[in-house]
């Protein structure tokens, strides 16, 4: 148990080294801060009417690059660490993706939940589906590219660089299609991951699992589920969905990820909020075991960005803690540890038959 005086001392750490703690969502939680406040007064756009007032603008001013009409890029900041030479994501040691050549993006801006752990953005409006008019698939590709390098230049002549790894930052290898809202919703993009493909990249999806017949329509290089809580009563108290049956959603979304493991590598990825959802392990395990991922990756809330406003530093687990807890659900589903990131309070299980998939084939 930590004291208060540790707490204090938790919460004055450097962003610097708390950064260097966790995965991407949580070091682009700490720019999430607007640094040029969007006009208050505007007149109301199309996009206004879609995705909330001055939504875009804002995303905007936490150095967002929007494309089109409904995604975003934004570099996450494990790829400017790598670009430094101060080390990869956790996704990197566990798979093998190189964070360097990363590109972090999202195909849709909404999503139906809001989820009480979420450090994004949430002043927008929440969709349960796709509005208005899909962009083309390449020009989002395209333009995720284009826009990485753009907000990636400053590496350009930047002393600390390593000179290679920025050189081939303007190569991504690697789409990490999860960076806010829900991507899956994109009607087109399936195209959109083929031509990824094509060029040699490998795809991570994420869904928050409320879109099971989206789910069954895509083949990215790894799909990943979220699963925020091991029952019905305890999922509308963390994920606040728009949904009234997003219960439902999350069981059909389970039984999409089961089917799609035969064309693609799955995940199943709890985010573990102590003192909230960090319950009935052996419940998680059912739901699991219903799933049948290749991976269940555990990991811990970090205490940062819009979450600090709904949720208390107490509500972050240590990495023992979440890794207790993977050894709990493990045991009742026979996932075993494979692997760890203690910085990223992360734990990977796997079977152990399925141990040789671990590493993504090289392309
Ligand atoms: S996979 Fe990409 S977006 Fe995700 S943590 Fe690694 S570098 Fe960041």
């Amino acid at each position: 148990m930590e004291t208060a005086q540790e707490q204090v001392q938790e919460q004055l750490i450097p962003i610097a080294e708390i950064s260097s703690m966790n995965d991407e969502d949580v070091i682009d939680a700490f720019s999430e801060q607007d640094k040029n406040p969007p006009n208050k007064n505007p007149t109301t756009s199309s996009d206004d009417m879609v995705f909330g007032k001055n939504f875009k603008q804002r995303l905007e001013s936490q150095s967002y690059k929007i494309i089109g009409r409904h995604s975003a890029v934004k570099p996450c900041g494990w790829t400017k660490k790598s670009i430094k030479g101060e080390g990869g994501c956790y996704k990197s040691q566990f798979y093998g993706i190189n964070s360097h050549q990363c590109v972090q993006m999202t195909t849709y801006l909404s999503c139906a939940n809001f989820c009480n752990f979420c450090w994004r953005d949430m002043t927008g409006k929440a969709h349960s589906d796709f509005v208005g008019e899909p962009d083309d698939p390449k020009m989002i590709l395209d333009a995720a590219v284009e826009g990485q390098k753009d907000l990636l230049i400053g590496f350009k002549g930047y002393g600390k660089a390593d000179k290679k790894k920025y050189e081939e930052s303007n190569f991504p290898k690697h789409f990490a299609i999860s960076l806010t809202g829900e991507p899956i919703y994109y009607p087109r993009l399936q195209e959109m991951l083929d031509y990824a493909h094509s060029k040699g990249a490998t795809t991570f999806l994420v869904t928050s699992g409320q879109a099971p017949e989206q789910m069954r329509k895509v083949t990215p290089t790894q799909l990943y589920l979220s699963l925020d809580a091991p029952t019905k009563e305890l999922l509308e108290k963390v994920d606040r969905s728009i949904n009234k049956d997003s219960y439902e959603q999350l069981l059909g979304s389970i039984d999409a990820l089961k089917d799609a493991r035969s064309r693609c590598r799955t995940v199943v990825r709890i985010t573990c909020v102590k003192g909230h959802n960090m319950v009935e392990p052996e419940k998680y395990a059912e739901l699991v075991l219903r799933a049948n991922p290749l991976f269940l990756e555990v990991k811990g809330y970090m205490f940062v960005g819009s979450s600090r406003q709904r949720l208390k530093l107490e509500n972050m687990p240590y990495h023992d803690d979440v890794k207790q807890f993977a050894l709990e659900i493990g045991k009742h589903c026979g996932y075993d540890l494979i692997d760890e990131s203690p910085i990223s309070r992360v734990v990977l299980l796997m079977r152990k038959e399925d141990l040789s998939k671990k590493m993504l084939p090289r392309c």
